[in-house]
């Protein structure tokens, strides 16, 4: 039987966590490099963390990062998150992820796994919260690489030593909420599936040409139509 690699993006795509990842971030600069509000006027949506952390040094600090002030950024970032996803305000899974993500769990031809930036013990935090994280045993992720197509490859592989399969790039479907999942996805050849549940408009979506465009998951058979 032939098998489909569904490799799902997370903020804006599973989960809204509220802000509580800028917050964090913030939080972080604003401890280690005296920095208020660091995140404001840098770009999140669909980059990995190391990416928009290295960033934030070169806009606002003017200066590249060290890999010493990378991980101590890292690390302060992953506590502070901890305690802003404790802020009960805010938080929410998106509309139709869990009945879609049990379906899909419960199929033989299809294999679960994220495609996210965040760091991998960032995305576990913040799926832990909604008790998603029992649907995904692995994945790609910000803390794999910077670079949004090698966090998928980086995915695609780690799939394959858990399933002892082989996925071609069109087995493969990158499902998340902007036009960086989407050109990420074709990157690597995937099928792309992108969902309008985030910040980015439908015109946007639409205009990066993935292979099926849902305004949510509310109708499971809609997304189910592309494996
Ligand atoms: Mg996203």
């Amino acid at each position: 039987m032939s098998m489909k690699l569904l490799l799902f993006d997370l903020d804006g795509t599973l989960v809204s966590t509220g802000g509580a990842g800028v917050r964090a971030l913030d939080r972080a600069f604003l401890s280690l490099q005296r920095l208020a509000r660091a995140s404001e006027g840098v770009p999140f949506a669909g980059r990995t963390d190391p990416s928009i952390i290295k960033d934030i040094f070169r806009l606002k600090l003017r200066r590249e990062i060290d890999p010493k002030e990378s991980q101590d950024i890292e690390n302060h970032y992953l506590a502070a998150l901890a305690a802003e996803l404790t802020v009960p305000d805010g938080y929410r899974v998106l509309d139709g992820v869990e009945p879609l993500l049990s379906v899909l769990a419960a199929r033989e031809d299809v294999f679960l796994a994220l495609g996210t930036g965040n760091l991998e013990a960032g995305a576990r935090l913040k799926l832990e919260r909604a008790g998603l994280n029992k649907y995904f045993s692995t994945g790609g992720f910000g803390s794999d690489a910077e670079d949004r197509p090698e966090v998928l490859r980086r995915g695609v592989r780690r799939a394959e030593e858990k399933t002892h399969r082989r996925f071609k790039p069109r087995q493969v479907v990158v499902i998340g909420d902007t036009v960086h999942d989407v050109s990420a996805g074709k990157a690597i050849g995937a099928v792309t599936v992108a969902v309008g549940a985030g910040h980015a408009s439908e015109a946007d979506l639409r205009a990066a040409k993935p292979d099926l465009y849902l305004s949510s998951f509310q109708d499971p058979e809609a997304f189910l139509k592309i494996l």
